[in-house]
């Protein structure tokens, strides 16, 4: 064998390859199981002893430059490999964007959610209780005994007799929570849900609708503390300029009991549509909790006392959004539910 040749057919059968599985081929035309310089190798014990030194060298020599040739074009091979498929990948970052739609809060659940942290962030948990109630708890506990006729300002859905009912107010879920606690004291609550009165739906009226209230019970609390904490809820929902104002009212689980009005944020009280001109928007009733009420639910009125306050949240949603229909609400018009979500995203 002339290995001068073989060497330059070597350097010139890998100068051809223009692939890496060309390439292999190469490999193991030469130094696969049966390649060529595996062979002379394996053939070494029939070269008779004085020439084996020799004969060595130049099979060396051979494996040599193949080796040196086979890992120059591998690494030549491999980077141009890379290169292409980086070309493939290439990411034009100029290209417009594919848009998609994901799925959201409910307006209300929002709201709700924005007045829950408000809320925690002030000490109170956040508590629910069954949808279908005791007359007991909806009424007669909060001071509302059969034939009150307060009772009828709450037109109720009975569920066969008059012990069950569908919730009229979240109320009951504070008269749960007192006689859960005992007499233990702090009592924080805020009570979000639906609820559910026998009103003809329009505009402005639904059989079902979400009340939040709160109650608070400890020590020498008074009127000004939930004077202090509607204030606080009141720039919480509508910005730091609104200033609130409480209007004497009646509700039987209170006394005294008031209505909370807020300045319009709209118009800073000058008058507008908002407002009905008024410069006013009534958004909740409260009072300081009756002592019936408390004694009812085992806290002594003489010890204890209480505020209470409620709240119907799309009322609220309808004014800070300035939603005039609440059915919009409950229709799932999903055009309506994403044009709230632009504009929070505004
Ligand atoms: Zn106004």
């Amino acid at each position: 064998m002339n290995y001068d040749v073989e060497k330059q057919n070597i350097i010139n059968k890998i100068k051809e390859v223009t692939t890496l599985q060309q390439l292999n081929e190469v490999r193991l035309y030469y130094v696969g199981k049966n390649g060529l310089i595996s062979n002379l190798r394996s053939n070494i014990k029939n070269i008779p002893n004085e020439e084996k030194k020799e004969y060595g060298i130049k099979v060396n020599e051979l494996s040599n430059c193949f080796e040196e040739n086979y890992n120059i074009k591998k690494e030549e091979l491999e980077t141009l490999e890379v290169d292409k498929q980086l070309q493939k990948d290439k990411i034009d970052l100029t290209m417009p964007s594919y848009s998609f739609s994901s799925g959201s809060s409910h307006i209300l659940e929002k709201v709700i959610e924005e007045l829950e942290e408000f809320y925690i962030s002030m000490g109170y948990d956040v508590v629910e209780g069954p949808e279908v109630e005791k007359d007991l708890y909806n009424f007669e506990m909060l001071n509302l005994p059969k034939g009150h006729p307060a009772r009828d300002a709450q037109d109720t859905f009975y569920i066969k007799g008059d012990e069950w009912l569908l919730r009229s107010q979240t109320s009951p879920v504070q008269v749960r929570t007192m006689l859960e606690n005992k007499d233990k004291t702090p009592i924080r609550i805020i009570c979000p849900g639906k609820t559910y009165r026998r009103d003809y739906d329009d505009a402005t009226h639904s059989h079902q609708f979400m009340q939040m209230e709160g109650l608070v019970v400890s020590k020498d609390i008074s009127l000004s503390d939930l004077k202090g904490t509607m204030n606080l809820t009141a720039k919480k929902l509508f910005g730091e300029k609104v200033e609130t104002r409480f209007r004497p009212s009646y509700y039987p689980f209170t006394e005294p009991s008031v209505e909370f009005d807020v300045s319009c944020f709209k118009c800073d009280g000058k008058g507008c549509n908002v407002c009905k001109n008024t410069g006013w928007i009534t958004i909740g009733g409260a009072g300081v909790v009756h002592p019936n009420v408390l004694d009812m639910s085992g806290y002594d009125h003489n010890k204890y006392q209480g505020f209470a306050f409620g709240f119907g949240i799309e009322r609220i949603t309808m004014v800070k959004y300035g939603i005039n229909d609440i059915r919009t609400f409950y229709t799932n018009d999903l055009r309506v539910t994403n044009a709230f979500n632009q504009r929070e995203g505004e």
